[in-house]
């Protein structure tokens, strides 16, 4: 089966320093694949490549056969390639089912201006899109807060909206730069298991950068290591969790 998505050759460099150097591999449909390495390893500007906040100075990205990279941004996200977990995206006065709505609205082109003209379409919308943050919302279990303004909740809580708003936009990948951080234990484990479900039950990829080692071998499929910005293993976690070269670079270190 073609991958979903195709890194290929990809660099980029800042001035003199090359912070992702010629790294490949491909992204099945429904998998969860990690990319762990040592801080500064280039995992996060990997992964403004793939979703083009970021240009490459090399290579190409493509998403079902097409390049996507050097896309617009919003471009690249409205196909489907979404990147999450950046609580800008929040809004602090809304509720978490507000947000999640609006998310939908930001998702569809005209529909925010309909919404303000009051225009049938827009109406249809309104339910439509009340009835998938309501899914959303049941997916994620966020129902006892789903009235709760967004100002008022944990930063678990937080984490988890964040997935809900990317959700809204019904993508084929998302993109999780250390979804984690920050959690206590408890909170990272039903977040493990959330992030399963999307993958099992909507069957998304999902694309994930993580310091947490155990909770990376529990959820990955597979798990590619960069160090200093290239590429020195890809495999299973078991695989990984053997490969001596990972050991020495990260993590017995
Ligand atoms: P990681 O997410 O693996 O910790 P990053 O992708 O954030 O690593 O950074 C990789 C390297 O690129 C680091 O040396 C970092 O300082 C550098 N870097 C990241 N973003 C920029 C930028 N916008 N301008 C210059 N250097 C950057
Ligand atoms: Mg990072």
């Amino acid at each position: 089966m073609k991958p979903l998505l195709e890194v290929r050759n990809v660099t980029k460099r800042f001035g003199g320093l090359i912070a992702v150097n010629d790294v490949s591999f491909d992204v099945r449909k429904g998998e969860i694949l990690s990319v762990i390495g040592p801080n500064g390893a280039g995992k996060s500007t990997l992964f403004k490549l793939i979703s083009s906040f970021l240009k490459t100075s090399n290579g190409l990205v493509l998403f079902r056969g097409e390049i996507i990279s050097n896309l617009a941004p919003h471009t690249v996200a409205r196909r489907g390639v979404v990147r999450t977990f950046q609580e800008t995206t929040i809004f602090k006065s809304m509720t978490v089912r507000e947000n999640i709505i609006v998310s939908h609205h930001l998702q569809s082109k005209a529909s925010l201006l309909g919404f303000f003209l009051g225009s049938r379409k827009a109406r249809a919308d309104e339910k439509r899109f009340g009835e998938s943050a309501d899914r959303i919302i049941g997916l994620l279990g966020l129902e006892n807060i789903a009235n709760e303004l967004a100002s008022n909740l944990p930063q678990g809580h937080l984490r988890v909206l964040g997935m809900a708003i990317g959700l809204a936009t019904d993508p084929a990948i998302i993109l999780l730069d250390e979804p984690f951080a920050g959690l206590n234990h408890d909170e990272t484990m039903r977040l493990v298991t959330l992030v399963q479900r999307l993958r099992d039950e909507r069957e998304v990829t999902v694309l994930l950068v993580e310091h947490d080692i155990p909770a990376v071998m529990k959820i990955s499929n597979r798990i590619v290591v960069l160090n200093f910005g290239q590429k020195i293993a890809e495999g299973t976690p078991q695989e990984i969790q053997n490969n001596p070269g990972v050991i020495e670079a990260y993590l017995g270190s």
